[in-house]
């Protein structure tokens, strides 16, 4: 498993790199509270790019299985995670789009030079998840509520 977790974000799209691995669950401490099992990991790939605009962009694709803690019966959900996210990379908090000018498919974030992938793949899991998990019906087991505040939001705006 690489250990190369921080990356310099701007270069890394200027140059196009890209970069894929394994992140154990274990390691994300925002995630904790939601979590019924810490166990496994994820698999995730980054890649850069620079579009037409010049503008600096990441994608970033997680997978992998989380075990989430059911809010009502406190039992194991398991909760697949397909993730694809576009994110734009600018400098100062007043070279972000105005929320109405934005693509709804990338995110802008503000960021410095060095990026931590960890808390990157942590941000995308926690934007991804339900605000409060629970099974459909708690009895018959694995199958989950899925609706997120956080699309209802984005809807909204
Ligand atoms: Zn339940």
């Amino acid at each position: 498993m690489s250990e190369l977790t921080v990356i310099d974000g701007f270069e890394f799209a200027r140059m196009g790199r890209s970069l894929s691995g394994k992140m154990d669950v274990s390691r994300m401490d925002r995630l904790a509270d939601l979590l019924y099992s810490k166990s496994g990991q994820v698999d995730y790939a980054l890649a850069g790019g620079v579009d037409a605009e010049g503008a600096f962009l990441l994608h970033l694709a997680i997978d992998g299985v989380l075990h989430l803690r059911c809010q009502r019966c406190l039992g194991d959900i398991e909760y697949p995670l397909g993730l694809k996210a576009g994110l734009k990379l600018v400098k100062e908090e007043s070279d972000l789009p105005d929320i109405e000018e934005e693509d709804p498919d990338v995110d802008s974030i503000v960021v410095k030079d060095k990026m931590e992938i960890l808390s990157l793949i942590e941000d995308e899991i926690l934007l991804d998840l339900p605000f409060s998990p629970r099974h459909a019906t708690c009895e018959s087991g694995s199958e989950i509520v899925r609706e997120s505040p956080f699309s209802i939001l984005k809807d909204r705006i």
